[in-house]
């Protein structure tokens, strides 16, 4: 009788798997074992008994190797990262290699940083976004807050936890969209860290900006009377999501916010640089939260308009999502803004509508008029996967 079943399984201590190479059996040659090598060594050689698939019942001894997974070689993943990073903007002096990057600041402007993290199946899933998806909305969720502040980029910092046994092709293609998302804003990538993490995946993101001295739009500005302005349209972002969790596949092109999104930073300077903005924030967390934050920092209250809220289009059928995802769903990525009531606000900028969903009270509260009466909004904006 053969002492063990499954050729397959671990033999030695948990992490290590083994491969029959097909020694004695030819047939065997080329097979996969079940826990895929990804970063992978194989350390020694050995004989193993093992059934023998010709004769069931009978078995034999046949050679495997032993793997055991290797942590991703840390020198060789910075040493490319730095390769693919290298198209630096005049910006960064000093970027990957030594100890600290050393950044230029533009005269009279005054640095803006921000950092946010990516969690794997808090902000991504493996199987449901592709490492490209999630290197692009890693670097999104940074550059995002900058634009809420009216902010100029000047480099990116990214850090990296990261399993022993994720595929060193994952971390590549990560990689690549999140540079090309830095490219299309011309943000170098001037520094970060990489770390071995137990489970699962932990990007961290911090963006480097600037804007000209006590200029950049903070969320205390607004005012009572002030008009409530948002870009694009809202509830794209959750809505892939939802369909995910209803066991449906959403084609990236049916949602782009979400598999595509793309930071609202040229709408940000100029919201900036032409004095529109009284306060704003970015859509990351949804309208009715991301709008408390703003009441809140301002001691001021809001009243909106179900119906002016623009509703993103979704779906094969392009039809829109309902009132609450446009209302909690978050990741949107647009901005959300104030602007004194005899400012003038243009329709579009950079080609992107600003649509004018209500106006900021005196008082505490938000209200949400509808056309059946008013209520009063809570903030309850999409908390990632917890359900
Ligand atoms: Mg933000």
């Amino acid at each position: 009788m053969c002492q063990r079943g499954n050729p397959w399984e671990p033999v030695t201590k948990a992490g290590w798997a083994k491969l029959a190479l097909g020694t004695g059996y030819s047939s065997w040659t080329g097979l996969v074992p079940v826990a895929s090598p990804g970063n992978h060594q194989v350390i020694r050689f050995a004989d193993a008994l093992v059934p023998n698939p010709v004769r069931p019942g009978a078995c034999r001894f046949v050679e495997v190797a032993i793997l055991m997974a290797m942590p991703l070689a840390e020198k060789s993943l910075i040493e490319d990262i730095r390769r693919s990073a290298r198209a630096a903007g005049s910006s960064v002096r000093i970027g990957i290699g030594d100890d600290c990057a050393v950044i230029r600041r533009p005269r009279g402007h005054e640095i803006l940083v921000t950092t946010d993290f990516t969690l794997e199946n808090i902000h991504f899933r493996r199987a449901w976004h592709t490492p490209e998806v999630v290197g692009r909305r890693c670097l999104t969720r940074g550059l995002s807050d900058l634009a809420a502040m009216g902010g100029r980029p000047l480099a990116a910092f990214l850090s990296l936890a990261l399993p022993a046994d994720l595929p060193r092709r994952w971390v590549d293609r990560f990689m690549r969209g999140l540079l090309t998302l830095a490219h299309e804003h011309n943000v170098p990538l001037a520094g970060g860290d990489t770390a071995q993490s137990p489970k699962h995946i932990l990007a961290d993101i911090v963006v480097v900006g600037s804007a000209p001295n006590r200029t950049a739009i903070v969320r205390s500005g607004a005012k009572p009377g002030d008009r409530i302005y948002v870009t694009g349209e809202l509830g794209a972002g959750t809505a892939a999501l939802k369909e995910f969790f209803a066991r449906q596949k959403p084609h990236p092109k049916d949602y782009p916010r979400h598999f595509h999104p793309a930071p609202r930073l040229e709408v940000g300077e100029f919201l900036r640089s032409h004095q529109i903005a009284s306060a704003m924030i970015d859509l990351s967390d949804g309208l009715s939260t991301d709008l408390a934050h703003i009441c809140e920092e301002s001691r001021v209250g809001a009243e909106i308009l179900a119906d002016a809220i623009p509703r993103a289009r979704v779906g094969r059928k392009r039809e829109p999502v309902s009132l609450k995802l446009a209302l909690d769903g978050g990741e949107d990525y647009e901005l959300l803004f104030t602007a004194r009531a005899g400012k003038r606000v243009p329709p579009t900028i950079a080609g992107l509508p600003l649509t004018p969903i209500g106006r900021i009270t005196h008082g505490k509260r938000i209200l949400l008029r509808t056309s059946t009466g008013t209520e009063t909004l809570q903030p309850q904006g999409w908390e990632h996967f917890r359900r």
